[in-house]
Order: structure tokens, then C-alpha cells, then sequence
């Protein structure tokens, strides 16, 4: 590629490694292409699909079938193969079996002993997990090349001792969704001009994975297809050191370990030493090249769910590099200094920090493989934490705590079953946040040990309130699952060992025969599997109806929202509904029972009014520019992937447009465009569609949007603070330090803390929350109660659990409309402030998300 020549001149700073690497001979090189020789042009002159990024790799397994072995994982969504290389000496590659399950072994995650052979340390680096940050699968070629054709002496020494594995791209859809674009825009010569349009890349961007999540907030959660197989593999393997390969913004230089501050409490003291050596190694290779960088800033060590943290929380040595960058760098582009960052440079700056950090791990294999297996023994012998063990009651719904149980399989952390009845003589309640005397326990209820290899991810997840050394953090400050999930949970000091077989009455109840032939069939409208079931049947065109108030039949009893399926109504399915209705429930989980007569001993009977059809919802979401993408992608990832149900995706731009007679339910997840969306126009159609018998979801930024406008209830609060300014305290408080400016922006900030929910759950809004709703907030939002509507959810003055909040921002956030209902003509208007759908890892905000849509305003 010819016209790449231009570029391959502004590269004036051609490094040291580069060329140690281009003129390095070994005997076992003259057999391995450079990837100019396979990709027809030099590392740094052009972007590169994955596939070829793949075949790259495939062809040096070719070359070189002795040293390196291909581990594909999976496909993504949109169809790309995901793979890894290992990569090592001839006799490691030979027995990678071997280490890959003693290393298991060692550490308590596998049966049986392992053999006597010394355990190399495996260290695993991940390129490209945002897909426009696509100079870490460039490097990636680069990297791989320079450790098995190279004969320098730190490459042999990494090959001999270690066993590396590299991810070339964890984000294929993304990467290429940014490469694609990027190349579409390129003529002859790349242009450095900023404002030039191959440097504005079109939203979603590349960052995303398909359904617009973030991956690198999804290594905990695993909502993600990607995520999922990845970590599987992950899970198989273990690796001692895990380096996670970034860029940030264009200006900043580069950034590697030590992290910033807050570190996890629970971070080892050898974790936190390794922070430091990966520091020392890095920064000799960038001093020797006099390249800027920076350390102890930005990044820190703390929400579970990234790529350094996650494996740090699961032994390994866990760091973030950030190169100057990202998807708005392109081939070249001229920073406010004047100077030009090309890619090549950017690439040059991630070889040398895998190298680095490879070295460090290749100059201690014994220490490091020590500390870890010491970090497992620890796990399993005299576990960090208050609670030796958790018990989490069954309370009948199913639906919960299989997800819970889904997530503990995946993070494999082990769990079972309390087996019989018993009595603890204390527990902390996660419900009350107080410890309990003779907290009973179940046979059903889940038992988790602390005793196990997975302890300190276990305990950090159901942390109550994570301990933040340092205020000014990155990401959402608390992720407790029990408040995640709803669950009903005990901390106890105590051991107990879970029995690992399940009693009899967790199974679910759809157990009646097939040939019954009931009455109706009755839905515990209490967690996502039911969310999904009503999808389920309302996509068949099932009618299906709901309950408004608890009722007791066949004794039993019932909560309100209790979808009821009778023959009544469904007549033309014949004799085929039961098989339907069955089939779901199986399909689901949902929690499925049959009964005989729809005579209620108390309540409403079946055919009341009390008893609302539901209809079968044509829904859409505003998406497109000025949605931060994940939170349109959560709305649409919920729809197609976990209820599988038909969801319109309606550019904003294209709002004048919309055919209203169409739409039953519109969602408005946070955007920063609705100023040009929300034209005076479009609100006069979105209210005429309301009146007339439209549901409009207003979420989060888009509540506050319509706070106020005309025909929307909703109000945000006075100023009140205003006024305190001429109080003494404040103003002292007014005085403030500019070095600490960061620090003081924050009293007004809450990055996401847990605080429980007042909810009415006597309104459809608030159906099924009756073991309580905690909410993840993000935004000190402070919405009058609503005089015209229903105030479903609410903060008192003390609902704060868990979690950073600035003192302003708690301030704000007492008595506050958390989630309303505001009735205009035949619709309704549903505001909730906080975004149930985050992450795709807020539980119980799913079945609230399923209350909005489907059972609000029938
Ligand atoms: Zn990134």
C-alpha cells in the first residue's frame, strides 16, 4: 500500500525496540513472517481488519507450530471469531495441558494433585477491549513477532520462562465497526488536521460491543456475549498477571501502574508492591526512548468489573495501560503542541509496556507463581472479611436466585444448599443493615462459604459498603448483590458448610402433569423470569391478565400483579394453550400453577375488573447521537436478548416522523440532544399520542428534561442550597484549595451508590418489589413529590445504603420522586430518575423496567 509511504515519514522517532526487533535473526526466526511480509504493509501505516489480525496470527502458528498454539473461544454477535495465542518455549507449548491444569490444581479450582513439574507463571495481555482503541491489535502483531522471531536476550528470557497469552482483540465488533469507518475515510494521505472528518468518528463508536454495552464495566456482570465466552476461557486458565491495553484522549501521553488512588482494600500488599515493579519496568523502557508518561493518576483500583481489577480480585496482578489515542487519533494527527502522534507511535508505546511487563514477570516466574498460590491458600484457609459464610433465603421466587446462582457459576465461585433447617445465633441483615439474633436458615436457602479459592471475589461482591480509601473516583462506588438482586441476605460470622445438593422444594412448581387440564394457570409476578414469560405470551397473542391485588385461591396466596391465563378468552388456541402456556414457563423459569377454579377465597375472582388485560405493547426507544450509547444499547439489549421482544429503534433525528398510531410505549433513555429532538413540535405529538393512550418511559437525564415542560408533572425542586451560602459554615466551606479542585468538584457528585426505595407496591409501577428496591444512583437528582400522579417510589430523609455520596448530592437527595406515574388522558407518563437497566446487572431493576412497560397504565 504505496500511498502509506507519506505517513511511514512523519514516524521520525523510529525506537530503539523497533529496530532491535526488524534486524534480530535467530535460527528459529528465518522461518516466521514480519506482519509487513503477511499484511502487505508496515505495522502503523493502516488500520487492520480482525480477521487479517486473525489470519496474521494463524499464519505464524504455521511457521512456527511448535511455539505457539491458536485457542479460538467463540464467535461475537455480529459473527467474529474470537481467539487467543500461547505462546512459550517448545517444551512449555508441548505440555500446555498440563500447566494449564496444574495451575488449576494448585490453586483449589480443579480436583486432584499436580504433577511435579515447576509451574511457569502464565501472563495474559488484552488487546483492544475497546474496539476503537485499535492501536492494541496493531501492537498486538508487533508484539507477537518480536517475542517468537527475536533472538535479544529479554525476549528469550520472557519465551523460556513464561507462558503468554495474548489476546489480539476482545472486541471484534467494535474494532471493526471503528476500522471500517476509519478506512472509508481515508484518502491518499492521512490528515492530521483535527478538525479533519476522519478524526470525528459517528456515534455509537467503535468503544461498544454490539448491543452498545461497555466492555471493559462487564468482566464481573458478564451480560455480554463476548464477556461470557471470554471469561469461560479465563476461568479454564488463570493467569498469574493480566494487562489490560487502552487509549485515552489524544493530549494525554501514556499511562501504565502504579494505579491512582482508591485501591481496594483488599488488594494484597505483593498486588500493590507489583504495581510498583510494573512502574519500574515500564518506565526504563519509556526514559531510554524519552517518552513522556504519567502513573498514580486516573485510573484506579477499585469498582470489581474491569480488567485490572477483576483479576487482581482472582490473585493475579492486575494493570491498565492508556496510550494517547483512541478513535479519534486515526493515522495521525497534530496534538495543541503542534507535534504529530502517528499511529506507529502509538503502537511503539504499548509494545514496549507488554514487553516490560512481561520482563517483570519473566525475572521473578518463582516469586510470582509463590504469591499467588499463597494468595489461593489464604482464600481457602483463614478467608479476608467479617462473614465466614452468606446465607440467602429462597423466599419462594426462583427467578432470583437462579440468576444469582448464574453469576456465581460464572465467577465460579462455589455455593450450596443449607440442606436442613437451622438457627444462627447472628447475622447482619443486609435488609435492616443490623445484626439479627437466630437468624433461621432453610434448607433451601443458598449457603456460600468463604472458605474457597474464590474467596476475595466473593466477599467483594457482596461487600456491604465497599471502604473508598479516596473519594475521587472513576466508576459506580458500590455493586452489593444482595441490593443488586433484591435478595433477602445474612453475612454471618459463622462457618457453615453449604451441602451441595439441592433439597426438593427449590424445584419449581410447574411440575403438575401435562394432562391436567386447569382452569387458568397462575404467574408470580415477582423477578425477571416472569418478565419474560408475559413477553413470551403476549408475542403469541395469549391474552393475558393481571392481578391488581393479592388474592388467595386453592390456598394459596397470590400477590398483586399475578398474571392470570385462563381458557376464557383463549379459546382459539383449543386445546393447544396448555402446551403453550407450559412451555414458556419451562423456557423462562417463571414460576408456573395451575388451578382448578378462578373462585378466589379472597380478592377479586378472575373475570372482576380488578383483573386488567394486558395488552400485547408495540414499544420504541430514542436512540442515536447524543445518547451515551450504553444506555440506549441496555434498553435494546433487554429487549431483543432477554425477553425477546420486538423493540423499534427510532433515531432522534427521526422523531417528526414517527407514525404515533403505531407506538404504545416510547422510551426515553438519557440523552444530551433531546434540546433538538424534543422540538416544541415533537412534545405536541408525544402529548397527543400520551392522551390518547400512549406510555412514554422517561429515564434518568430525559426525566429531568421534561421536568417542567408543558403537560409534565414532573418538577425538580428550589434551589434551596442557594440561600446557605450566606450561612458561616458554608462560606469556610467556600474556601478551597485549587490543587484540590478535583476533590472539592465531588461534594456534588454521587458516581453510583445504592440507596434503598419507599415503594408503593400496591401500584402496578411497584409490583413484585415487596421484598424492598434498592436503587443505583448516579445523578443528585431532586424532583418534587408529584401533586397530580402517583408517587411510587420515593426517598425519605434516610434511604442512603451504601456507596459515595457527596455531601450535596445527599443532601439533594432527600425527599425525592424516585419513580412516578403521572395519568394524561388515556396514557400515562412513567419518570424514573435512576436507570434500572445499568450495566444489564441491576436485577430487580429488570422486573421495574418490565412494571413500566407492561403492567403500568392498563
Ligand atoms: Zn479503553
Amino acid at each position: 500500500m504505496k500511498h502509506f509511504l507519506l505517513l511511514a515519514g512523519l514516524t521520525v522517532a523510529s525506537l530503539t525496540i523497533q529496530s532491535e526487533s526488524a534486524s534480530a535473526q535467530s535460527p528459529s526466526s528465518a522461518s516466521v513472517d514480519a506482519p509487513a511480509k503477511f499484511l502487505g504493509y508496515q505495522i502503523g501505516e493502516h488500520f487492520t481488519p480482525h480477521y487479517r489480525v486473525l489470519a496474521y496470527a494463524e499464519q505464524v502458528a504455521r511457521q512456527l507450530p511448535k511455539r505457539i498454539k491458536l485457542i479460538p473461544y467463540g464467535t461475537t454477535y455480529e459473527g467474529r471469531q474470537l481467539m487467543v495465542v500461547a505462546i512459550g518455549s517448545e517444551e512449555n507449548i508441548n505440555r500446555l495441558e498440563e500447566i494449564r491444569t496444574n495451575n488449576l490444581k494448585r490453586i483449589g479450582l480443579m480436583d486432584g494433585n499436580p504433577t511435579a513439574a515447576t509451574q511457569p507463571p502464565i501472563a495474559w495481555l488484552s488487546y483492544n477491549v475497546h474496539g476503537n482503541e485499535a492501536v492494541s491489535s496493531e501492537t498486538f502483531m508487533d508484539v507477537l513477532y518480536r517475542l517468537l522471531s527475536s533472538s535479544d536476550a529479554v525476549s528469550q528470557k520472557i519465551i523460556n520462562t513464561t507462558v503468554v497469552i495474548l489476546d489480539p482483540g476482545l472486541n471484534p465488533d467494535g474494532h471493526d465497526r471503528y476500522v471500517n469507518w476509519y478506512n472509508q475515510m481515508l484518502g491518499r494521505t492521512p490528515d492530521p488536521t483535527p478538525s479533519a472528518r476522519e478524526h470525528s468518528e459517528p456515534w455509537p463508536g467503535g468503544r461498544y460491543t454490539h448491543y452498545l454495552f461497555d466492555p471493559n464495566r462487564d468482566w464481573a456482570w458478564q451480560t455480554q456475549e463476548i464477556t461470557q465466552q471470554r471469561m469461560a476461557l479465563y476461568q479454564q486458565w488463570m493467569p498469574h498477571l493480566h494487562g489490560d491495553f487502552h487509549e485515552m484522549g489524544v493530549e494525554s501521553p501514556y499511562y501504565f501502574a502504579p494505579s491512582a488512588k482508591p485501591y481496594h482494600e483488599d488488594i494484597t500488599p505483593f498486588q500493590r508492591k507489583f504495581q510498583q515493579t510494573i512502574g519500574d519496568y515500564c518506565s526504563r523502557y519509556f526514559d531510554k526512548n524519552g517518552w513522556l508518561y504519567y502513573t498514580r493518576e486516573r485510573f484506579d483500583l477499585f469498582y470489581p468489573s474491569y480488567g485490572d481489577t477483576y483479576p487482581t480480585y482472582n490473585g493475579a496482578i492486575g494493570m491498565t495501560f492508556e496510550q494517547g489515542g483512541s478513535g479519534r487519533a486515526g493515522l495521525a494527527i497534530e496534538k495543541a503542541d503542534g507535534d504529530t502522534l502517528t499511529l506507529r507511535q502509538r503502537i511503539d508505546h504499548h509494545v514496549a509496556s507488554s514487553i516490560a511487563t512481561l520482563e517483570s514477570v519473566a525475572d521473578r516466574p518463582a516469586e510470582i507463581v509463590k504469591e499467588f498460590g499463597q494468595f489461593f491458600d489464604k482464600s481457602r484457609n483463614t478467608p479476608i472479611g467479617a462473614y465466614k459464610s452468606y446465607v440467602i433465603k429462597s423466599n419462594g421466587d426462583a427467578g432470583r436466585l437462579k440468576a444469582l446462582q448464574q453469576l456465581l457459576e460464572r465467577n465460579k465461585i462455589s455455593y450450596g444448599y443449607s440442606g436442613k433447617a437451622q438457627t444462627v445465633a447472628t447475622g447482619f441483615n443486609y435488609t435492616t443493615q443490623k445484626n439479627d439474633k437466630n437468624v433461621s436458615v432453610a434448607a433451601d436457602d443458598i449457603v456460600i462459604s468463604a472458605y474457597q479459592p474464590k474467596s476475595t471475589l466473593l466477599k467483594i461482591l457482596f461487600e456491604q459498603n465497599s471502604a473508598l480509601e479516596d473519594s475521587a473516583t472513576y466508576d459506580i462506588t458500590a455493586w452489593s448483590l444482595p441490593y443488586a438482586f433484591g435478595l433477602q441476605t445474612y453475612g454471618l460470622a459463622a462457618r457453615i458448610n453449604p451441602g451441595s445438593t439441592q433439597p426438593a422444594a427449590v424445584t419449581s412448581s410447574t411440575s403438575t402433569t401435562a394432562t391436567s387440564r386447569p382452569y387458568a394457570y397462575l404467574v408470580r409476578w415477582q423477578s425477571l423470569p416472569a418478565v419474560q414469560m408475559l413477553a413470551g405470551l403476549l408475542k403469541q397473542k395469549i391474552r393475558v391478565r393481571a392481578a391488581e391485588k393479592p388474592f388467595d385461591v386453592e390456598n394459596k396466596t397470590f400477590p398483586s400483579g399475578t398474571l392470570i391465563v385462563t381458557r376464557a378468552g383463549n379459546e382459539r388456541f383449543g386445546e393447544r394453550l396448555d402446551a403453550l402456556v407450559r412451555a414458556e414457563a419451562t423456557k423462562t423459569g417463571a414460576d408456573l400453577t395451575p388451578v382448578q377454579t378462578g373462585f378466589v377465597s379472597k380478592g377479586s375472582d378472575f373475570g372482576s375488573d380488578f383483573v386488567t388485560g394486558l395488552k400485547a405493547p408495540r414499544v420504541g426507544v430514542v436512540i442515536g447521537e447524543g445518547t451515551p450509547p450504553p444506555s440506549a444499547g441496555e434498553v435494546w439489549h433487554f429487549f431483543d436478548q432477554e425477553l425477546n421482544y420486538p423493540i423499534a429503534l427510532i433515531d432522534g433525528n427521526t422523531l417528526g416522523n414517527v407514525q404515533w398510531n403505531k407506538l404504545d410505549v416510547l422510551i426515553l433513555p438519557t440523552n444530551y440532544n433531546y434540546g433538538r429532538y424534543l422540538t416544541e413540535k415533537n412534545l405536541s405529538s408525544i402529548r397527543e399520542w400520551v392522551r390518547a393512550g400512549g406510555k412514554l418511559i422517561a429515564l434518568e437525564r430525559a426525566a429531568s428534561f421534561l421536568a417542567g415542560k408543558d403537560g409534565f408533572n414532573l418538577k425538580e425542586k428550589e434551589d434551596k442550597g442557594k440561600d446557605k451560602s450566606k450561612d458561616k459554615s458554608s462560606m469556610l466551606d467556600s474556601l478551597k484549595l485549587y490543587i484540590d479542585r478535583e476533590r472539592t468538584a465531588i461534594a456534588d457528585d454521587i458516581p453510583g451508590s445504592i440507596y434503598r426505595v419507599d415503594v408503593d407496591t400496591s401500584h402496578p409501577l411497584g409490583f413484585g418489589l415487596s421484598g424492598g428496591y434498592y436503587s443505583l444512583v448516579q445523578n443528585a437528582y431532586n424532583f418534587d413529590f408529584l401533586k397530580d400522579g402517583w408517587n411510587v417510589g420515593y426517598f425519605k430523609t434516610n434511604n442512603y445504603v451504601a456507596g459515595f455520596s457527596g455531601k450535596n448530592a445527599k443532601e439533594k437527595l432527600k425527599n425525592t420522586l424516585v419513580m412516578g406515574v403521572q395519568e394524561l388522558g388515556r396514557g400515562s407518563v412513567v419518570y424514573l430518575a435512576d436507570d434500572p437497566l445499568f450495566r444489564g446487572f441491576w436485577y430487580n431493576g429488570k422486573l421495574l423496567f418490565g412494571n413500566a412497560v407492561f403492567m403500568v397504565g392498563n
